[in-house]
């Protein structure tokens, strides 16, 4: 055997050295490595926020794997022309990577990996990205869950694979071949000023995702369970976004958080409950793919919402500015971070789809650009939750009242003051930081009066109700 003929390792949602079993493989096959990301068509493909963050996290990533000798290539195209290019020009014999499951991934890998198995290359997946892959469960009688309990119940005791450790060291191949500038590519991005803004609430790395799950695990879990729901508390992991970018690997997560578990500390059920909700989301998107795009439930298929994008009450929800304070700051939260607590995803997803009657999936898609935690599977299966269209979803004729939800949630009136400049004679910074980040073609000023609602909580309500009333969803 020629120990000095590479092994290529397609990079993809899967940014870390440890948990990593496709560069652990890699690396233990003695060959050298040549880690490459490819900007392909799905790449291309993505929001704006989310974009701009996988992209600092491969330049990221690029300057963690060259403290072990290596280094990241980067390339556009599509996947399999860059990958035969790259075979042809290093002399590579295995292409290794670690399995995604979105629809169109599944397809890509699929045809990747068949072509090069007919040119001779050892093309192999590996498991790498969730702790139960979606085929691997299923229900006693056969089929794939849609109910997330029993999945839990079904799932919690299972073994899960042991994390391995990040290799100390990569053998780089004598020559490295071509990359495309990381650093160029990072900086091309359509986030416009409001990169800037967003920045600081970035935490990119696998370092900063095991420093903020120790951080978690030490100061905020014991409390998690009942101070999650508050927005102005920050009282979750904030890992969802190294989640995405596989920064973190759920599996490393699931094992910290099991142990805790076992030795009764408080609040770690729920956590890996929370964990296994994004499981469970995979679980859905691969057995029902169609969750993405089509109401899950049929019955909805006909309902009159309104689909137009351009809207003016889709423009106010968008910008924030539907005059219901939970909604607005919410909506802002996201525009200034990048993220938004999982209670105000919730109400705004419900505003949208339920008050002002609009298809989910034009909120869906708006997430899809602002998130920089964006993932398909939780972005879908949240949004069909929302709006009552999905499995195992808020019913339908269950119409959060934003106002009250506030009241409940933000008591003390936190959350609205970080968001909600207008009328404040002394806004927060954070609330200030909205209008620096928004586009100066949205024509909104921090001195505006704070409008009045576009639809009232129990005028939207009504009328949703009118609207479900004779239908069976
Ligand atoms: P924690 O409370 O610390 O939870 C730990 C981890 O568990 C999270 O990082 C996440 O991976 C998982 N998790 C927690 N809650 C959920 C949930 N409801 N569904 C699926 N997984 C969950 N999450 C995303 O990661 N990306 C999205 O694009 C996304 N879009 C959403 C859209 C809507 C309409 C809704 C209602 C929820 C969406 N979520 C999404 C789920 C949830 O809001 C976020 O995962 C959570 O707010 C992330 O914050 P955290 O990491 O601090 O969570």
């Amino acid at each position: 055997m020629d120990d000095n003929k590479p092994v290529l390792v397609w990079l993809r949602r899967d940014l870390r050295l440890s948990d990593n079993p496709a560069l652990t493989a890699a690396a233990a096959s003695g060959r050298p490595v040549i880690p490459v990301f490819i900007a392909d068509e799905i790449v291309q493909g993505l929001g704006a926020a989310p974009d701009w963050r996988l992209k600092l996290g491969v330049a990221h990533f690029d300057r963690v794997v060259r403290q072990i000798g290596g280094r990241v290539l980067f390339r556009g195209g599509a996947a399999a022309q860059v990958l035969h290019q790259l075979v042809a020009e290093t002399g590579a014999v295995c292409v290794y990577w670690n399995r995604a499951y979105h629809p169109d991934e599944i397809a890509r890998d699929t045809d990747v990996k068949s072509g090069l198995k007919a040119i001779g290359i050892e093309a192999k997946s590996f498991p790498g990205n969730l702790c139960f892959e979606p085929w691997s469960v299923a229900k006693g009688s056969g089929g794939a869950y849609r109910v997330f309990t029993p999945f839990w119940k079904s799932v919690r005791n299972l073994n899960v694979a042991a994390p391995a450790p990040a290799p100390k060291k990569l053998r780089g191949p004598g020559i490295w071949p071509e990359s495309d500038d990381i650093q160029t590519w990072a900086a091309r991005h359509g986030m416009g000023r409001g990169a800037a803004v967003v920045r600081p609430y970035l935490s990119l790395g696998e370092q900063a995702a095991w420093d903020r799950l120790e951080m978690f695990c030490e100061d905020r879990l014991p409390d998690y369970a009942a101070a999650r729901d508050i927005p102005s508390r920050p009282a979750t992991s904030g890992l969802s976004e190294a989640l995405a970018c596989g920064e973190i690997g759920a599996r490393q997560i699931w094992h910290r958080a099991r142990t805790l578990w076992q030795d009764g500390v408080a609040g770690a059920e729920t956590f890996l409950k929370e964990l296994v909700w994004r499981e469970f989301a995979y679980h859905l998107m691969f057995h029902e793919p169609h969750i993405l795009t089509r109401n899950w439930r049929q019955g909805w298929d006909d309902f009159p919402w309104n689909q137009d994008e351009e809207h003016p009450h889709v423009t106010a929800w968008k910008q924030g500015r539907t005059g219901i304070a939970f909604v607005d700051a919410a909506m802002r939260e996201m525009y200034v971070t990048g993220r938004m607590h999982n209670r105000g995803r919730m109400i705004v997803a419900s505003y949208l789809s339920k008050h002002l009657m609009t298809d989910w999936r034009i909120g869906q898609h708006w997430f899809a650009d602002c998130l920089t935690d964006w993932d398909p599977a939780s972005n879908a299966m949240g949004w069909q939750w929302a709006a009552g269209s999905g499995p195992d979803a808020a019913p339908y004729f269950r119409v959060f009242n934003p106002d009250l939800q506030l009241k409940k949630f933000d008591p003390e009136g936190r959350y609205r003051q970080a968001w909600i400049a207008e009328g404040d004679a002394m806004p927060s910074d954070t609330a200030l930081s909205y209008f620096r980040a928004i586009p100066r073609s949205w024509h909104i000023r921090a001195e505006d009066t704070y409008p009045v609602p576009i639809v009232s909580p129990q005028e939207g309500r009504e009328r949703a109700l009118a609207a479900y009333q004779n239908r069976s969803f």
